[in-house]
């Protein structure tokens, strides 16, 4: 048994048999074989030889046969290699004199045999060199150490355990079957931890360099509420684990009673909650969970999910959709956020020194008008179909606000011209993710329909950490003092305007911290989907007046740690039965 840790960032507890995932630069595990398994272990690279032999065999045939002899040729080159005495000979060696695992043998010499080859700066040796890593990928495959199978075919639940995801890699992940991942890379608020939550995967990200010690790992537990990962857990562990995913599922079926009462304090202050959803299947989740609306749609993800570029047509189906299923609930959705962490296999930008601080969002959106307008096109179209409102991410400056507002009025203009049926008086308003639009808040609101704090941005730009690297995770506190004091600043501008404002950030799907947001004036929360249950139990438990002793309390606090401890002991007084072990 072997514990890791590293950051958690979607909650909840995964068992299930370990994936490894093939990536550029994976090592093979440096496993050891006891000496009494050794021949089980020739065995074994027996059977994987036999078994590729055979598939190369085939496939030459079935290549040849269709292509000619020459291409097929290409599988009798590979056929030869994978038999040549000297390979096994040292294949053997490594084995039986070193007690190398037959997976690590393999992986240590055919990829000694590959750079050795590219070594020689020969286009017709390196294209050997291709071959002897596909060998290599095969055989392992054989041996069941990695896997090359496409997410896609997967056929049984899996822990996937992995270097990095992409957020469109994540978005990817077949929910039938992946039941949670882990990976070495990545930081609290990236948006592989966002998608994650989205699909209700629990998920560590962080964990360092683990791969190589997944060994034999056969079953994984993921502990994602406390950042934990247990590759071969003993017997009492699993039971332990097992027992808790019961207490959880218990409580989830008492929460889920909840669902249709209102969201509102004891003293009877109504707080809207909503929910932030990637994709538009999302929304039955939304609706099963009571969501009042959806607070926040990533349209995004429309390009990250597919290889091909959202036509007009796309986004509008997609936005129909979800309006329609929200039967008349309100729907914020964004314009593309795309760029930083975000790109998918679209480059529209060369790559950046600072991504984060680069050309990102709308500063992107409007530099790309031939991929901003079919959006608003497709949105003021939507809109004939319910309430649909539109957020910009990333306004740092008002004139960024007016030119995608200009660009809002031409579009209705055109649509009216071209009498295609579309909502002209659309409501605007903006994501707040940076400290300027915090401070320059005064003159925003006059131009604004409504205001949403991304905390999740807010927190990076406020604190100068980057929200996905895992170097920095324990800097990214969205419960810092300064934080704090600029999201209390929103509230008082937004609410002298008479402007609504909302939180839409990760920080407020924390039971704990949601107090203390209320406490600061917020009554507009949007989260993640599996978040509205407790969310909602946090506030039915708790007066204004405690949230506001609270937030007064925190206030007077000087670091993110303190803030934090105090919010989960007061939490654990007033809803007990949300402290899940
Ligand atoms: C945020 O920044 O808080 C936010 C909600 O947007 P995203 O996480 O997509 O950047
Ligand atoms: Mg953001």
């Amino acid at each position: 048994m072997l514990e890791l840790h590293g950051i958690p960032v979607s909650p909840g507890v995964a068992i299930g048999p370990a994936l490894v995932l093939n990536r550029e630069g994976y090592r093979i595990p440096h496993c050891q074989v006891a000496s009494a398994d050794i021949e089980e272990e020739t065995l074994r690279l027996r059977r994987a030889v036999d078994a590729l032999s055979r598939g190369l065999e085939a496939s030459r045939m079935e290549t040849a046969a269709i292509a000619g002899d020459s291409t097929g040729d290409i599988f009798a080159a590979q056929l030869q290699m994978l038999h040549d005495p000297r390979l096994h000979a040292e294949l053997q060696r490594r084995i039986r004199q070193e007690n190398q695992s037959a997976a690590y043998a393999v992986s240590q010499v055919l990829h000694r045999y590959a750079s050795d080859l590219r070594r020689l700066d020969n286009s017709l040796l390196a294209q050997r060199a291709d071959d002897v890593v596909d060998i290599e990928q095969q055989l392992l495959e054989h041996l069941g150490a990695v896997t090359r199978r496409p997410l896609t075919e997967l056929t049984e639940p899996v822990i996937v355990l992995t270097h990095n995801l992409t957020p469109s890699e994540t978005a990817n992940l077949d929910r039938r079957y992946v039941r949670g991942f882990c990976t070495e890379i990545g930081g609290p608020g990236g948006h592989m931890a966002i998608v994650a939550k989205g699909l209700e995967l629990p998920a560590v990200v962080g964990i360092g360099d683990f791969l190589q010690s997944v060994g034999g790992a056969a079953m994984v537990i993921v502990d994602g509420d406390r950042g934990i990962v247990i590759l071969d857990p003993d017997k009492e562990t699993l039971r332990r684990y097992e027992e808790g995913r019961e207490r959880r599922q218990n409580l989830a079926i008492r929460l889920a009673q909840l669902r249709d009462l209102p969201a509102v304090t004891i003293d009877g202050v109504a707080i809207s909650l909503s929910a932030n959803i990637e994709f538009p299947h999302e929304v039955a989740a939304c609706l099963e969970r009571g969501a009042m609306g959806i607070g926040l749609y990533r349209t995004e993800f429309l390009y990250l999910a597919s290889n091909v570029e959202p036509s007009e047509q796309d986004h509008y189906e997609a936005y129909r959709e979800v309006v329609e299923a929200m039967g008349g609930r309100p729907v914020v959705i964004r314009t593309l956020d795309l760029g930083a962490d975000k790109m998918g296999s679209r480059p529209l930008t060369e790559p950046e020194p600072n991504p984060f601080l680069g050309l990102r969002s709308i500063r992107l959106s409007l530099k790309h008008p031939e991929l901003f307008r079919p959006q608003l096109r497709a949105l003021l179209r939507a809109a004939m179909h319910g309430d649909i409102r539109v957020m910009f991410p990333l306004i740092t400056t008002l004139s960024e606000l007016r030119q995608a507002k200009f660009l809002v009025n031409t579009i209705a203009e055109d649509l009216a011209e071209e009498g295609i049926p579309h909502r002209h008086d659309i409501p605007i308003g903006i994501m707040v993710e940076v400290p300027a639009t915090v401070l320059m808040l005064d003159r925003f609101v006059k131009e604004v329909d409504f205001l949403s704090i991304g905390t999740n941005d807010l927190v990076q730009y406020t604190l100068a950490v980057d929200r996905s690297n895992e170097c920095v995770a324990d800097l990214y506190q969205s419960s810092d003092p300064a934080v704090l004091r600029l999201i209390r600043r929103c509230v008082e501008v937004a609410g002298e305007a008479g402007v609504p404002l909302g939180i839409c950030g990760e920080m407020s799907s924390n039971p704990a911290r949601s107090l203390l947001l209320l406490g600061l004036g917020v009554r507009s929360l949007s989260v993640p989907p599996n978040a509205l249950p407790k969310l909602k139990k946090a506030i039915r438990s708790v007066t204004l007046e405690q949230c506001e002793e609270i937030a007064a309390r925190a206030l007077t606090m000087e670091a993110a740690r303190d803030i934090d401890l105090y919010l989960l002991e007061r939490l654990g007084k007033l809803a007990p039965e949300l402290i899940v072990s």
